[in-house]
């Protein structure tokens, strides 16, 4: 008899997530929108980094607040955007032009160790791993992860010109 193909009996999949806000109380912002993912379905023992500041990249306005969250999930990856936006647009968030400062903004940084390279969605993400501010987070929640483009920590090192400090250190 053939296996069942009934995704919701595969195992849960590693997921990381990245979270980003600059307007309002944007620290306030990322621990609202991690504790909205922790109580999706589907999204199992959600861990959320600490938080960091971090200077505008092809954006504008003030420093962002930024985190990365772990779960496990069995959604599939079209199913976890589509929670991610969701929540984005829960958070009130506004385009005005692009890349406008934002309220929340969610990406879906990896998915096990899948691809997915659709109209709407590129997995893993296609700039996380130039970007300090997903780098340092992901680090603390999983130092040693290798990359497609090389070890976490090598690739952090390699941001070094980006500025990044703990929410709760005070700006130089
Ligand atoms: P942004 O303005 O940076 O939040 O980009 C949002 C757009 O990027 C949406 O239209 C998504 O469909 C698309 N997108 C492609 N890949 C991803 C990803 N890995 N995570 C989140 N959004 C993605």
């Amino acid at each position: 008899m053939a296996e069942p193909t009934d995704s919701t009996r595969a195992p849960p999949v590693d997921l990381y997530i990245g979270l980003g806000a600059n307007l309002g109380d944007a620290a306030d912002a990322v621990r609202r929108a991690a504790a909205r993912l922790a109580q999706t379905p589907g999204i199992l023992d959600l861990r959320l980094s600490p938080l960091y500041c971090s200077a505008p990249i092809d954006s504008s306005g003030p420093d962002y607040v930024n985190a990365v969250a772990h779960a496990r999930t069995t959604l599939d990856p079209q199913a976890v955007l589509a929670v991610l936006q969701a929540i984005e647009q829960v958070h009130g968030r506004e385009r005005p032009y692009r890349n406008a400062p934002r309220t929340l903004d969610l990406d879906l940084l990896l998915y096990g160790r899948r691809r997915v390279d659709t109209a709407n969605l590129t997995v893993p993400h296609p700039r996380m791993h130039e970007r300090a501010f997903v780098l340092r987070p992901l680090a603390d929640l999983a130092p040693g992860l290798i990359l497609a483009q090389g070890h976490l920590e090598d690739l952090l090192a390699a941001c070094g010109d980006q500025a990044i400090r703990p929410l709760d250190q005070p700006a130089p």
